[in-house]
């Protein structure tokens, strides 16, 4: 008899990240789905992985994570930020952003308990959340600019309240969050018991001269936080699956409770590579002016497509309407675009629990000129 299980999950099918890559790699489509770069990361930081192995770094580091790479990090949020961060307590190297993601929401929801989620939102998110018995209350950001609707986020708040997530740079909108909004943060949670979670997976990736508002400036919004970050975004290296969390030292010991018992510790000398490589500032400094071109560029080509662009101001995406031109749902569309035009999408009525469908297809632009050129050239044609 073959063994049964009752899934936790009974509503999940496979990610959409990997349905449209797959169709992508059936049909040779042009991926501009799933969110990769596909032009080489730093051949420096990569030579010092290798010399991170061939001198010897190839046993566990400690649990947390290698303690100069933590104290690198600390020191990034100090000037970035003007956070103030104890590497030795308040920092944890992760097996990449989702990981840290899942921990955080592992380590503080209990059955019952209450997320406010926006949607779109990332596909892990609500998936974890029900995991651990907890429940997502879900709130749709404002079509098109896809700002946060505070009142409603007001008006949702009941005894249950565990947390709210947030995501700036947003995936899949690319919208980032303002001051006023943190500042509208601040003032409903201040006095309550309620946790944020915070993926600032693309802090470097922003664009128009905006700066990141990270919950690391806000002092009063950091005690209540976990703050996510993944270093695949940054040195583009998505396949490095490795990321970090910051949270303050009572959240973060509960946190690393978790931790010890799941991954323990995370690849060592990629971790010492990265302690010498974070201190290239000009690097990240410099990313957002490197990914903003590619928007650019990507962009004055859809131009010439039917089209329409919902902008974005970070990520690695750009959102784009259809409603001029089809009436197909966007999953339909996106189907179509991969089999009969080479070009895959993904759909993001994906990102809402109930499909909703405002006809727009998310497109990622990290990637080589001749890569969207050629992607573009598709478009064009399309009927
Ligand atoms: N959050 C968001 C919003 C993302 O887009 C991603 C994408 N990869 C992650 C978290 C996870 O990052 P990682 O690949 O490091 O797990
Ligand atoms: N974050 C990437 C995206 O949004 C992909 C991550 C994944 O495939 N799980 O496309």
């Amino acid at each position: 008899m073959q063994p049964t299980i009752v899934s936790k999950l009974p509503n999940v099918g496979t990610t959409i990240f990997t349905v449209m890559s797959q169709l992508a790699a059936e049909h040779g489509a042009v991926n501009l789905g799933q969110g990769f770069p596909d032009f080489p990361m730093s051949s420096a930081l990569t030579e010092l992985v290798c010399k991170a192995m061939q001198s010897g770094h190839n046993q566990y580091v400690h649990m947390n994570g290698l303690p100069a790479l933590r104290g690198a990090l600390a020191q990034k949020a100090s000037s970035l930020y003007g956070a103030t961060i104890n590497p030795v307590t308040d920092i944890t190297i992760t097996p990449g952003g989702t990981y840290a993601i899942y921990t955080a929401l592992t380590t503080v929801l209990q059955p019952g308990d209450e997320v406010i989620v926006f949607e779109p939102a990332y596909d892990c998110y609500i998936p974890t959340i029900e995991l651990n018995g907890a429940k997502a209350i879900t709130i749709a950001l404002k079509y098109p600019d896809y700002s946060i609707p505070w009142e409603a986020v007001k008006a949702s708040i009941t005894p249950c309240t565990r947390m709210i997530m947030i995501n700036s740079p947003h995936n899949p909108t690319g919208a980032v969050l303002s001051r006023e909004d943190m500042k509208t943060l601040s003032a409903i949670t201040a006095n309550t018991n309620i946790l944020i979670l915070s993926d600032e997976v693309y802090e470097h990736l922003i664009f128009d001269d905006i700066a990141h508002q990270s919950i690391l400036r806000y002092p009063d919004l950091f005690a209540r936080s976990f703050v996510c970050f993944s270093f695949g975004k940054t040195y583009h290296c998505t396949g490095w699956k490795l990321g970090y969390c910051i949270a303050p030292d009572h959240l973060m010991q509960a946190f690393r409770k978790i931790h010890q018992f799941n991954c323990f510790t995370c690849d060592s000398p990629k971790q010492v590579a990265l302690a010498a490589y974070l201190q290239n500032e000009a690097d990240y400094l410099n990313l957002g002016t490197f990914m903003q071109q590619k928007r650019d560029f990507f962009r004055a080509l859809m131009e010439k497509t039917p089209f329409r662009c919902v902008p974005s101001h970070g990520s690695y995406f750009e959102c784009y309407s259809y409603e001029g031109f089809s009436r197909e749902t966007d999953k339909e569309l996106a189907i179509r675009l991969t089999k009969e035009y080479g070009i895959a999408t993904i759909p993001v009525s994906s990102f809402y629990r109930n499909g909703e469908d405002n006809k727009v297809l998310r497109f990622c632009f990290a990637k080589k000129e001749e890569t969207l050129a050629s992607a573009a050239a598709k478009l064009t044609k399309l009927k």
